[in-house]
């Protein structure tokens, strides 16, 4: 494909050039691969939505490469949001803030807020930088499908529709960024992600968590019940769980598997258990196992502290 080519110096000036006149590219970011174009752009950005078939209510997030930015984009920045942007990034926590009228509507899906995050990706970090502006980028994938992780993901999924996509090899962390919102005051957690929010909470203290698992009235029209899903039905094994003989069954185990004998194929997410390593495999495993064609996967539940957390988070929606 012409359009992947490696994130060299002179590939990623080549990247900023085509953000800068209104075109779209996929990068690597720490987190997955995202899907970019220049923030200030409408019709740019609308290209996002296009390619994504992504719908209008789902909003983005703006992506940008220096802390004092921020004031270009939101109005007022609480206290406690300062603390975490300067404890937490370059990383993998996005804000929601009150928006400046320089973003455009379509970028937040009409809400007078904007998430916004600094990468800790040099690549995706050079990129915003060269292109003068923040890049509006939501995940490379088409819209509830499984997230990408490394550039061959993007290429399969979406690769004819993009103007270009910089290969920088696997992402570091695998799972999107936490989302935390301060739009009514209070820190409030949208979306458990690849920072755990044990850190956010050794910082600022405790945090209300609202995501559409924590079963309460949602923020964000984002955070979709069913989401991160292959195309093959996924099942989370519980006690109860049967495992069918008459299917082609597929298991994605945590650690060693306890049997092997109901599976056609097995993924596993971390030998050793750890659950950073689990999560920055948790995508690719997945996207493997839906290349096997199988009738279904078995997932196993993680322990659900720290990154595990938000593991569960995208199995569960997967499984929805
Ligand atoms: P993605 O970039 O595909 O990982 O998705 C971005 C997600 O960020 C959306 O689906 C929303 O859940 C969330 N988000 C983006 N902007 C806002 C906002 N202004 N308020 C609340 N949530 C947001
Ligand atoms: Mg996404």
């Amino acid at each position: 494909m012409k359009s992947l080519v490696p994130a060299t110096r002179s590939n990623i000036l080549k990247a900023a050039e085509i953000i800068k006149s209104g075109g779209v590219v996929s990068f690597p970011t720490e987190t997955v691969y995202g899907l970019g174009a220049d923030a200030l752009n409408s019709d740019a950005v609308a290209r996002i939505f296009e390619i994504k078939n992504r719908p209008s209510f789902d909003p983005l997030i703006v992506h940008i490469a220096n802390i004092n930015d921020i004031k270009k984009i939101c109005h007022f920045i609480p206290k406690a949001a300062k603390k975490l942007m300067l404890y937490f990034w370059p990383g993998p926590l996005s804000i929601v803030l009150k928006k400046k009228s320089v973003i455009p509507d379509i970028v937040t899906s009409g809400l007078d807020t904007v998430a916004v995050r600094m990468p800790n990706n040099h690549i995706a970090l050079q990129l915003i930088m060269k292109s003068n502006t923040a890049i509006a980028a939501p995940s490379a994938n088409p819209f509830g499908y499984l997230s990408p992780t490394n550039a061959a993901h993007v290429s399969l999924q979406l690769g004819t529709k993009l103007d270009l996509i910089l290969d920088g090899g696997s992402t570091k962390y695998g799972i999107e960024s936490t989302i935390v919102s301060f739009n009514h005051g209070n820190p409030v957690i949208l979306r458990i992600g690849s920072l755990p929010i044990e850190q956010i909470e050794s910082v600022i203290g405790k945090v209300q968590i609202m995501t559409s698992s924590s079963g309460q009235k949602l923020q964000s029209p984002g955070q979709m019940a069913r989401h991160y899903s292959p195309t093959t039905p996924l099942k989370l094994i519980t006690s109860k769980t049967k495992f069918p003989s008459d299917k082609s069954s597929g298991l994605l185990a945590f650690r060693s598997p306890r049997t092997s004998k109901h599976f056609k194929t097995i993924e596993i997410l971390s030998k050793k258990g750890d659950l950073r390593e689990a999560a920055a495999n948790l995508f690719g495993c997945l996207h493997r196992l839906e290349r096997k064609k199988l009738d279904i996967i078995f997932a196993e539940p993680v322990p659900e502290t720290g990154l595990g957390r938000a593991i569960m988070d995208r199995l569960r929606r997967a499984a929805a």
